[in-house]
């Protein structure tokens, strides 16, 4: 990264930052193009609850099928996305085909009851016109609101104080299903969360990789656990990978798990497949 001249220094011509500025026009168009070609993908990872050993719902994962590089992962795109503003655009995508994909999975006995859970990026969060966005996308699918979980990262969450009371009551009127994502690693104001209109809490994959080895991770993810379920929240535990992780936060009182033990987020196509053959190996 290049550094920009501050107040009072000398900016002289700095190759570096024209690179960046090039390859930041150059993304963004390539996001453009890619939005106008269907270049984008929804993945989605289930989501279930080992009481019942049903998948309650699927987080929606966004993946872009590049002409040149193959299949790429929002890690590489979305905060480009955020910095220039294409996320706007690839955010009203998401919505529009995620709840499009759930009104279809109606139609499929095993699949009647599974909702979708949605990022939600900062700017996203915060533009005037999520709220219409929102709307329109639930009007337009026919999906009830039930079905619909936003994903927030806590570190969005944290940013403004009463704007972002104000943003959750507004989307929670809707009756949509609001999730706090990566929990644990902002700085989690325990009063907000009590004045938050938040029904999920996620906890972070950080805190459960470890979760074998390190006393404190442990230590922490039962207190998230312990402290979601007290304020009646729904926990959900990110990141499980191995039985004895499923094993731990079962016993600390979490049951709904995601993760790769169970699955990888998967295709449209396979997710189905996967979901009508955990449901009938279960019944
Ligand atoms: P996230 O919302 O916390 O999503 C969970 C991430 O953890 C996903 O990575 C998922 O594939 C991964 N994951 C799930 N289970 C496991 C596991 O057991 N082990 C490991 N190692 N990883 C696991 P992914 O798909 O690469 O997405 C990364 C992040 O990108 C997401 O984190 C989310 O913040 C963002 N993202 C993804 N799709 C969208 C989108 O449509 N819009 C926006 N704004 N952000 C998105
Ligand atoms: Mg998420
Ligand atoms: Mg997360
Ligand atoms: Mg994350």
């Amino acid at each position: 990264k290049s550094k920009r001249g501050g107040r009072g220094t000398f900016r002289y011509y700095d190759p570096e930052f024209e690179l960046e500025l090039t390859q930041t026009k150059k993304l963004h168009d390539e996001l453009q193009l890619a939005i106008d070609s269907e270049q984008f993908e929804l993945f989605f990872q289930p989501i279930i609850d080992t009481q019942t050993n049903r998948v309650i719902k699927a987080e929606a994962l966004i993946r872009w099928n590049h002409p040149s590089k193959g299949l790429v992962g929002p890690g590489e795109f979305i905060e480009a996305a955020e910095k220039n503003s294409m996320i706007l655009t690839i955010g009203r995508w998401v919505l529009n085909e995620a709840f499009k994909q759930c009104i279809n999975w109606q139609n499929e006995p095993h699949m009647r009851e599974v909702g979708v859970a949605i990022n939600l990026s900062p700017h996203q969060f915060h533009d005037e016109e999520l709220l219409k966005n929102v709307t329109k996308a639930i009007s337009r699918s026919g999906l009830e609101e039930r079905y619909i979980t936003l994903e927030i990262t806590e570190t969005t969450l944290m940013e403004v104080g009463s704007v972002v009371v104000d943003r959750l009551n507004a989307l929670a009127e809707l009756g949509l299903d609001l999730a706090i994502d990566d929990f644990g690693t902002g700085y989690s104001s325990l009063a907000y969360l009590k004045r938050f209109p938040v029904s999920t809490l996620k906890v972070d994959r950080s805190f459960i990789s470890d979760i074998e080895t390190d006393d404190d991770d442990k230590v922490i993810t039962n207190a998230i656990i312990n402290l979601g379920n007290s304020l009646n929240k729904r926990v959900i535990a990110e990141g499980i990978e191995t039985a004895t992780q499923l094993t731990t936060v079962n016993e600390f009182g979490c049951h709904l798990i995601q993760g790769y033990l169970f699955a990888k987020p998967m295709p449209l196509k396979d997710f189905s497949i996967w979901v009508h053959k955990y449901h009938q190996h279960k019944d």
